[in-house]
């Protein structure tokens, strides 16, 4: 199969997410974590947006160039397996050669102090997508944990508009409610939600009510499954779980804005029998049993999130 995972939090975990437990865990081609190249590169294609994520409490000067220097020396040393991909054009190409196509996206406006200068100079260095926040309320919006009444202030909205006019992906996952909508008047084409699931099925306030999926479907985004046990119900969680989610996106109409957005490395509790990206194939494989279109399952886990991405840089 191919896959387009829209959200990993594989290069903190690298770098000793408390999550992932004690460092050594080894490199991005090769590690004990829940993504590496090696595993994903054993699908057809495989393409990743790893985020730029981080806590001020981990001492670093800067959390942008911390992460973003991580990833490069990463890259550097797997340069033969990865491709560093801001277009279509570009993943097309890494899947041609056998590598795995990475983006890069940030996910907070804290990682980049929430300065309009620092987003440019993101966007400048390939970064391709903006979350507009992690979990913590920040400066400019409260989220969908902290302050869920607070939407964008008039330099988030700033924020927000600049990230549309350079062409990054915005990505409103995290975000309070009234954040989402904010979101959603200033985009004129598509914003994404790159990991949350149907808050319908899960009534949990990180995942997306019917009404903010048919918005962002009618803005031609994508929204991307969440592979957080947390995030997909109560009690034993299970494929058929992740089921759920994903009939209620396609009953809404989602055949082209459901997507996967895994959330691997970010989360201590998945599915049983998924361990990782090696595993996903476990929900296409169980989608398929059930009669689901190949062309419906190809959009669904590779063509809705390349399709969000520009054709060329
Ligand atoms: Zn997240």
């Amino acid at each position: 199969m191919k896959l387009f995972d829209g959200h990993c939090d594989t290069l903190l975990g690298l770098m000793g997410n408390p999550k992932s437990g004690p460092l050594p865990v080894g490199s991005l081609y090769e590690n004990e974590l829940q993504v590496d190249l090696k595993r994903g590169l054993e699908m057809e294609a495989y393409a990743q947006t790893f985020a730029l994520f981080g806590f001020r409490e981990m001492g670093w000067n800067d959390i942008f160039d911390t992460l973003y220097s991580r990833f490069q020396a990463e890259a550097e040393a797997c340069a033969d397996h990865l491709r560093f991909c801001r277009s279509r054009t570009d993943a097309l190409n890494a899947a041609k050669e056998g590598k795995a196509a990475a983006f890069l996206s940030i996910e907070g406006a804290e990682v980049i102090d929430c300065r309009p200068e620092k987003l440019e100079a993101a966007a400048e260095k390939g970064v391709r997508g903006f979350g507009v926040c992690w979990n913590r309320a920040n400066k400019i919006t409260g989220t969908s944990a902290q302050e869920p009444d607070r939407g964008l202030s008039e330099k988030g909205k700033t924020l927000v508009k600049l990230a549309l006019e350079l062409g990054l992906t915005v990505d409103v996952s995290h975000l309070s409610d009234p954040g989402f909508w904010d979101v959603e008047k200033l985009a004129k084409g598509p914003f994404i939600a790159s990991h949350s699931n149907a808050r319908a099925v899960h009534d949990h306030p990180r995942n997306l009510t019917d009404d903010m999926f048919r918005a962002i479907r009618d803005h031609g985004g994508t929204a991307g499954l969440n592979l957080y046990s947390l995030f997909l119900g109560e009690g034993e969680v299970t494929v058929e779980t992740v089921l759920r989610h994903i009939d209620r996106f396609l009953d809404l109409g989602g055949e082209k804005t459901l997507a996967v957005g895994g959330d691997l490395d970010g989360c201590d509790r998945l599915p049983q029998g998924i361990r990782g990206v090696q595993d996903v194939h476990l929900i296409r494989d169980a989608l398929a049993e059930r009669g689901y279109e190949e062309t419906l399952l190809d959009d669904i886990f590779y063509n809705n999130l390349l399709r969000v991405l520009p054709v060329q840089d």
